[in-house]
């Protein structure tokens, strides 16, 4: 049979989840494969999805559902401050947590600090749509490891910090730990807003609680929300500490003119409405 006349190869790329469940991605073709000095990277096409990144063999985001994730990492602490100035973003390297965030006038700096700068060239090279943020004039890069810089930060220097990281080994180890969200809270000002990924309310039910007992110990106001984000294995949990505003208080900001595709004021609230058997891991 000529080459030409073959059927395509069927090939799919598996996200174990646990030992027993995972998620099946058709894919088209491999866009990039390599590695940087900390991780591998992997681009791929897929047929429904996308584009997806992968590091270290784990889903990142794909194109089709990673505004369920970065929207609600960002909008929802950045609504709930009355003047989010000054805000710091940890990990992040794709840059979708910068495209959101630079739709917000009222923030004059943000820095950025990621420690892997490959990942940032990659995202520029294949996901343009996602990495545009990274040229936004009030960005500024810091190519470190975000524990590192978050020690040596004098205290009271920012308004948000976002937490942007991979789960919570090799480098990103030390962004989950009551360390790290110390410095976090002594970097913030006293009505400043910590916003972190806290990982799958179903499959990393330990490290949730953990973040979130860190984080009633350090904040006055200490809240769990979700999104449903498909892509990794459906809902998604944040952690939110605040020093002075409620995000479920009144009245919250709105973006003048912004067009959503996920984010609303109604979802915001309804975000924090946790099943009951949430509640009883948080123990609220
Ligand atoms: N939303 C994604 C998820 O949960 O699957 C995470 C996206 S983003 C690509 C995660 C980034 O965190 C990566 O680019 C990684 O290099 C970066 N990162 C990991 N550890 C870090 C550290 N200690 N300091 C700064 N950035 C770190």
């Amino acid at each position: 049979m000529a080459l030409q006349e073959m059927e395509p190869l069927d090939l799919w790329y598996i996200e174990k989840f646990s030992e027993n469940w995972g998620l099946c991605l058709r894919i088209k073709k491999g866009l990039y494969s390599g590695f940087s000095k900390l991780q591998r990277i992997d681009v791929l096409e897929t047929e429904e999805f996308g584009r997806l990144l992968l590091l270290d063999a784990a889903i990142m985001l794909t194109e089709k559902d990673e505004f369920a994730y970065h929207e609600m990492l960002v909008h929802v602490p950045l609504l709930t401050h009355p003047s989010p100035s000054r805000v710091l973003v940890i990990g992040g390297g794709d840059g979708g947590a910068l495209r959101e965030l630079t739709r917000h006038p009222e923030v004059k700096e943000i820095t950025h600090v990621e420690i892997d700068e490959k990942v940032i060239q990659i995202s520029r090279e294949f996901f343009p749509q996602l990495s545009v943020g990274f040229d936004d004039s009030r960005v500024r890069l810091r190519v470190a490891d975000g524990v590192k810089f978050i020690t040596e930060c004098p205290g009271e220097s920012y308004d948000v910090i976002l937490v942007d990281s991979t789960d919570p080994k090799g480098p990103a180890e030390g962004l989950f730990t009551p360390e790290f969200y110390y410095h976090c809270h002594r970097v913030l000002k006293r009505d400043g807003i910590l916003t972190v990924q806290a990982g799958s309310p179903y499959f990393q039910q330990d490290l949730l609680s953990r973040v979130f007992k860190s984080f009633e110990k350090l904040f006055p106001i200490a809240r769990v929300y979700l999104s449903g984000v498909i892509t990794y294995g459906g809902m998604w949990a944040f952690a939110l500490g605040s020093k002075t505003y409620d995000p479920l208080g009144e009245p919250l900001r709105e973006l003048s003119g912004a067009t959503f595709r996920y984010y609303t004021p109604q979802i915001h609230r309804a975000a924090f409405v946790l099943p009951r058997y949430l509640e009883e891991l948080l123990g609220i």
